[in-house]
């Protein structure tokens, strides 16, 4: 059991780590909100999601005490144990990282949404593990803005068919898109190529409004082309410090 101050089973919680999140939260949500205002958007037009890979369940804990909602994991083995040991918060799990289809069955179990989403045999995958589950999951196309080396996702000129085939899968929602700004490119461009991406997967699609760009240290040029979701790690959580462009 853990108690309210939030000290965790690894001993990592606290007072001082709850202090800590507490101060970074504010500047992080300071950030969203200037960015949400310099692009005439409504401040609640973007929501946050923690990245909490690499840290403890204690700190998933603390952000949900600080009225944190959303959380995100990239790999299954660290993202499973971490959503049992968290179960019972009003939290929303993303997955984000590039996903198995052997890890399909595990992932489906408690992510709500599957941002990574970028091959057909991956949607024939989730669609039945949440037909199994008797779940319905949450998918985001992946786009690769680099050329799809690297990083996952898939080529912009699949996106349209790969949306089609999750809009159409049992079990699956489609919600929209999700893209990284490639490394060393410029980010701005990168999130208005994903603009256009997601304007056009929202006409095929009127119910797949997510764009979920930007992190620690992009959100703003994200948040500028319309993010609606941006993920934070670092800017959060610590370590490495955030990139300021
Ligand atoms: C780690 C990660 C993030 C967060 O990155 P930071 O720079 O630490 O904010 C966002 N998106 C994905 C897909 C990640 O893997």
């Amino acid at each position: 059991m853990t108690d309210a101050s939030g000290t965790g089973e690894d001993g990592t919680g606290g007072a001082d780590r709850g202090a800590e999140l507490a101060a970074n939260l504010a500047e992080v949500r300071g950030r969203i909100a200037a960015a949400c205002a310099a692009a005439g958007r409504p401040a609640d037009a973007v929501t946050l999601i923690a990245v909490t890979k690499t840290r403890p369940a204690s700190d998933v804990r603390l952000l949900a005490g600080l009225g944190l909602t959303d959380v995100a994991e990239n790999r299954d083995q660290e993202a499973a144990p971490k959503a049992a040991a968290t179960a019972g918060l009003p939290l929303t799990w993303h997955f984000v990282g590039q996903l198995q289809t052997n890890k399909v069955r595990s992932v489906a179990s408690y992510a709500d949404v599957v941002q990574s989403v970028d091959r057909p045999r991956l949607v024939t995958a989730l669609s039945a593990a949440a037909e199994r589950a008797g779940r319905t999951l949450g998918c985001l196309v992946q786009v690769a803005l680099d050329g799809g080396e690297g990083r996952g996702g898939a080529a912009p000129g699949d996106v349209p068919a790969l949306a089609d085939l999750v809009a159409g899968a049992p079990g699956l929602r489609l919600g929209g898109v999700m893209a990284v700004a490639p490394l060393g490119a410029d980010p701005a461009a990168a999130f208005e190529r994903l603009a256009e991406i997601a304007a056009r997967t929202r006409d095929d699609h009127p119910g797949a409004g997510t764009v979920s760009a930007g992190m620690s240290g992009d959100l703003e040029q994200a948040i500028a082309c319309g993010a609606t979701h941006v993920r934070v790690g670092t800017a959060l959580l610590g370590g490495r410090r955030a990139i300021v462009r």
